[in-house]
Formats: structure tokens, C-alpha cells, sequence
């Protein structure tokens, strides 16, 4: 019996050195292009707060959004909040003014157009000081370091595929943000695709940061897409996002039809811990 005992707490040893040297990354769905992301030290929040309404794409439940902003488990401690555009099935104002009221430790990064909703609101004046406003022009590469996480902020084009009321996209500032998390690297693209932003992805050195985990909307397979993901950004592992409610299965099949590697989640709050191109699903308690 002891020896049964020993064997297995060597093993747990082992096991706690394992993780403690590749910390990897935990993923957790929230819904549409929104995650939490957290490594070992750190806790990332992205397009994770807005209501329902954007049909037929998942808002985070009341459930969630009220965990997030009492900053309850899974959603507690985060260091950053980054939100890609402006757009209401990736940000809600008066929610991103109250998350951030309850989390005075926690950074907001977006752009102007984004931090342009938020000044309409009275209690502005509140969280201005956690903000870190990204007034850059489409192609524009810049860094930055909040919270001890180092981040590169690529300006990009929002996809031109939606043709909803507001425009065209055209005139939306999306913004790809590349997070390093305890030396895992993620890439979450927002609402652009990457066949319409090879200009600027062509600027960043992929070669010398390889990306973890890619976020990519589920219908980036155009052929430009595949060959720059493929031959340059080279993703241990691609996270499908942007999907309809209730198409979940068929993206699952479909972009594992076109890219290696790829996790879809099926259900809000599903969790996915990502180790060097490895993947274990689990759920939250
Ligand atoms: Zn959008």
C-alpha cells in the first residue's frame, strides 16, 4: 500500500514540475469572439461583456456577466480586459463601465471608437484611469506592457463580409491584439479576417514569436488565409469563433476540413487547456 501511496505522489510531483515548466493555456468560452484566457500567473478577459440581442451569435448569460463583474471564479483576478471593436456582439458600454467600477485593478485596451461609447456615460471620470486607448490608423503595429503582460496591438480591417445596417465595416476599427502570457503566445484576430490584413500581418515576426493559439473566426478559409496561417503565423492550435448559435457540430467539422489543429466549443463556459499544440477539453464546476 505505501509503496502505492509513494508511486503516486511521485507522480503528482511529477506532474505539478510538468506543468509548472510549459504552463500552457486555459481557455474558457464565453460566447461569440468572447474568452477568458488565463496561463499560470495571468487572467485575460476579450470581448467577454455584452447582452444579448446580437442574433445568432451567444452573449455571455446574466449568470456570467454578474460572476465577471462581482469578480467571482472562474472570472475572478483579471489583470486585463480587451475588447477588438465596437461592435454590440463584442462590446456593451454601461456593462465594460461597471465591470471595470468593480475591478479597479483590472486594464481596459481598446480602441478610440470603442472608448468613444464609454465617455457618453457619466461615470466615465470613474474608470478613465484604467483605460489604455488605442488611437492608431489600419495597418499601424504597436506594444505595450499593462499589468505586467506584454501585448502587441495590430490595427486591422474589419471583415467586409457582414452587410448590416450600420455600414459596411469600412469605417470600424478592429483591433488584432497579440498577448504574451507567461511566454505563451495568443493571437486573437476579432472581426477581421486575415485575407484582408496580409499588409499588415506581413510586419509582424511571426518567425521569432510563434503564436499558441489562434482566434479565428470560423470562416477565414479563404485561400490567402490558409497559405499566410499555414506558411507565417503557423498556430500550434486554432480556437473556431464567431459561429452561429446552434451551428457549433457542423463549424467543428467544417474547419477541421481546412486547418490542422482546431478546438470549436459547444457550449458556453466549456473550458480547453491548450499545451504545446496538445488539447485537454474539461468543464468548469
Ligand atoms: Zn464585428
Amino acid at each position: 500500500m505505501k509503496k502505492i501511496i509513494l508511486t503516486f505522489l511521485v507522480l503528482i510531483s511529477f506532474l505539478m514540475c510538468t506543468y509548472a515548466n510549459n504552463p500552457g493555456l486555459d481557455v474558457t468560452y464565453i460566447g461569440n469572439e468572447g474568452f477568458l484566457v488565463q496561463s499560470a500567473n495571468h487572467r485575460i478577459l476579450i470581448d467577454a461583456l455584452f447582452k444579448s440581442g446580437a442574433q445568432p451569435y451567444l452573449a455571455p448569460t446574466k449568470a456570467m456577466v454578474k460572476k465577471m463583474i462581482k469578480n467571482e471564479e472562474p472570472y475572478n483576478d483579471i489583470d486585463l480586459l480587451l475588447i477588438t471593436h465596437r461592435h454590440m456582439d463584442n462590446f456593451n458600454a454601461p456593462l465594460t463601465i461597471k465591470y471595470l467600477i468593480n475591478n479597479p485593478n483590472c486594464k481596459l485596451i481598446a480602441h478610440s471608437q470603442v472608448v468613444c461609447q464609454l465617455k457618453k456615460w457619466a461615470k466615465f471620470a470613474e474608470i478613465e484611469s484604467q483605460i489604455k486607448e488605442i488611437d492608431s490608423n489600419i495597418c499601424s503595429k504597436m506594444s505595450l506592457k499593462e499589468n505586467g503582460i506584454e501585448i502587441d496591438v495590430l490595427n486591422t480591417r474589419h471583415s467586409f463580409f457582414r452587410t448590416d445596417r450600420e455600414n459596411l465595416n469600412n469605417t470600424v476599427f478592429n483591433l488584432a491584439f497579440i498577448v504574451n502570457l507567461d511566454g505563451e503566445h495568443i493571437l486573437h484576430m476579432g472581426g477581421s479576417v486575415v485575407k484582408e490584413n496580409i499588409l499588415t500581418l506581413e510586419k509582424y515576426p511571426f518567425a521569432k514569436k510563434p503564436i499558441d493559439v489562434l482566434f479565428l473566426t470560423y470562416f477565414d478559409i479563404a485561400q490567402d488565409s490558409k497559405q499566410f496561417i499555414t506558411n507565417k503565423i503557423k498556430p500550434k492550435s486554432i480556437v473556431a469563433m464567431h459561429i452561429p448559435y446552434g451551428m457549433e457540430s457542423n463549424v467543428s467539422k467544417f474547419i477541421k476540413t481546412h486547418y490542422h489543429n482546431t478546438h470549436t466549443f459547444k457550449h458556453q463556459q466549456d473550458a480547453c487547456y491548450f499545451e504545446n499544440g496538445g488539447k485537454t477539453a474539461y468543464k468548469h464546476e
